[in-house]
């Protein structure tokens, strides 16, 4: 899959995928960095997502709604199976508002993540 830098800019209701996204927790355990590719446009997308953080938002206000999540046993797939993510190709899509929160196709989704113990599937 290649980045379409054609498809303009939409949001909408969050997307579903079953596309293989990664979270991986930050070596101080207070942020998950979920990445992949958007399910929309096919560009590469990083998202930080705080956790465990009481009292400290995040530098996008969008964020600020997660400030006082308590870290699971793996904050890295609960952040994977619960949050909807969006497009932050860092790509200046066609028809993409001066002050969008996220740089990229405006697409939202959430993981299908696969129940746990699922192995050899
Ligand atoms: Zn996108
Ligand atoms: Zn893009």
């Amino acid at each position: 899959m290649t980045h379409d830098f054609t498809t303009p800019y939409a949001e909408g209701p969050p997307l579903r995928t079953t596309a293989p996204f990664t979270a991986r927790t930050s070596p101080d355990g207070r942020e998950v960095v979920v990445e992949g590719c958007c399910p929309r446009c096919q560009g590469t997308t990083a998202s930080p997502f705080p956790v465990g953080l009481p009292g400290s938002g995040g530098t996008k206000g969008i964020l600020s709604r997660l400030v006082g999540r308590s870290p699971g046993a793996d904050p890295a797939r609960d952040v994977l199976a619960t949050e909807v993510f969006f497009c932050e190709c860092g790509y200046a899509h066609p028809q993409q508002p001066t002050d969008v929160p996220f740089v990229g196709c405006g697409a939202s989704w959430r993981v299908l993540v696969p129940p746990p113990g699922g192995h050899g599937a």
